[in-house]
């Protein structure tokens, strides 16, 4: 087996994702295969896939036949193979292996078997998946930078109506708090400055091996680090998010005043059929903004999911221009295989999907643009992301998550350096983005 053959990864879909495909390309550097973040300049090419929705699933296919074109060894790994197993390998013959969402490390086989001239074909998915997070393994980061995810839990033990993570994932497991607390302080040291919690839902954190939910106490734990100074919390649920938890962000300093819990919807019969929790969100909400001043909370609405009717689609608008979120994504249901809700009646067409989700998104962006508004000539913290060679600045505050929300542009005569924290006095806004001066 020739170990000089260089192998590049494509990573699709969300955060969760990344963090597997920088765990596979830490387990390949130890065992010595050279790593390149060049995809035409390797000889292998790893795809690790989303599956999410049909659109994903759409990008996804379109880099393996990217990789097929191009004639280089092609690997495929993550959620696409575990929920179409026999199809990818029917409609893709080429491909040399394939590796499902739990069996991340037998990607050092499957390139061994890549690697030599008459590979056979290799293929590790799980029938019932479940995610272990190998923790003797150091992840390679693809991109390091001044804030760096830390995958905290996997697999869901939810049954959402339209998702089909469940099944792809396996049930919610958890990471020892001291495996995460040892990876936070490493990649302080390492110079990283934000550290952000992911899972497929954050608030279970430990329902599993604490036998309660811990992520008050996992906060508690790393907010005594010295080297990190920005902790950020994605994906929570909402019934999970208790009064405990509530007290752990307005007390935890290095814990960023910002809340990412998705709602999916107002109505309480879509609540129910899209089998999400129904509970008081207004009460919740004003809850959240009194424990915890300044706060910025960002969800997410799905609209169009079957059954909706005109009158929940005016409750979700009416309900969003009530509670103003400070950031808010809408997305048309996606009638998704093997999910509850894909064999439901009354699917909404698309013409309706596309329109509420424009009207919903009109709305929330008049928000935004107010709420960035009400910033102007206040002074934030904002961490430093990039300093361009001509002195450009971009920087964003706790308000924004990296990836998803808008960022600061910044106007200095001072020399800023990535990772630090400066006070940043904004002069101007539109609807995603900040400017300012230091
Ligand atoms: S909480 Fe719901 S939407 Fe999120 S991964 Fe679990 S089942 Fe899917």
């Amino acid at each position: 087996m020739k170990k000089n053959l260089k192998i590049a990864l494509i990573n699709h879909g969300c955060a969760k994702n990344l963090v597997d495909s920088e765990l596979m390309l830490g387990m390949l550097a130890d065992e010595g295969f050279k790593i390149t973040l060049n995809d035409e300049d390797a000889d292998i090419v790893i795809v690790n896939t989303c599956s999410f929705i049909h659109d994903a699933e759409k990008e996804s296919v379109r880099s393996i036949l990217d990789v097929v074109d191009s004639g280089k060894k092609l690997i495929i790994t993550g959620c696409l193979p575990q929920k179409h197993k026999q199809e990818l390998k029917n409609a893709i013959p080429e491909a040399v292996a394939m590796i499902g969402t739990t069996d991340l490390k037998e990607i050092v086989s499957a390139v061994k078997e890549a690697a030599k001239d008459e590979p056979e074909y290799f293929c590790k998915i799980a029938k019932e998946p479940v995610y272990i997070y190998p923790e003797d393994v150091q992840r390679q980061q693809i991109t390091v930078g001044s804030s760096s995810y830390i995958k905290i839990a996997d697999g869901c033990n939810y049954k959402c109506g339209y998702c089909v993570i469940p099944q792809l994932r396996g049930p919610y497991k958890s990471r020892p708090i001291e495996k995460i607390v040892e990876e936070a302080k490493a990649l302080g040291e390492k110079g990283v400055s934000e550290i952000v919690l992911i899972a497929q839902d954050t608030t279970g954190y430990g329902i599993d091996i604490y036998k309660k939910p811990s992520l008050a106490k996992l906060l508690k734990e790393l907010n005594k680090i010295d080297s990190i100074n920005w902790i950020r919390v994605m994906y929570t649920y909402p019934s999970m998010f208790d009064d405990e938890l509530i007290d752990a962000f307005a007390s935890c300093e290095k814990v960023v005043k910002y809340v990412d819990i998705p709602l999916q919807h107002s109505h309480p019969e879509m609540l129910k059929a899209m089998k999400r929790p129904v509970m008081d969100y207004r009460g919740f909400l004003k809850k959240l903004r009194e424990k915890i001043p300044e706060i910025t909370i960002r969800t997410t609405f799905i609209v169009g999911y079957p059954g909706e009717t005109q009158e929940m689609f005016d409750d979700l608008y009416d309900f969003v221009k009530e509670a103003r979120f400070d950031k808010m994504g809408a997305f048309e249901f996606s009638k998704e295989k093997n999910t509850y809700a894909y064999s439901l009646e009354n699917q909404i067409p698309a013409r309706i999907k596309k329109q509420r989700r424009n009207k919903l998104m009109k709305l929330q962006q008049k928000i935004s643009k107010e709420i960035n508004e009400s910033f102007i000539n206040k002074e934030i913290p904002c961490i430093i992301e990039a300093v361009s060679e001509d002195g450009a600045v971009i920087a964003r505050g706790y308000r924004d998550a990296p990836e998803v929300d808008g960022v600061v542009y910044i106007e200095t005569d001072d020399i800023l350096v990535p990772g630090d924290i400066e006070t940043v006095k904004i002069t101007g806004c539109d609807e995603y983005d900040l400017y300012g001066v230091v």
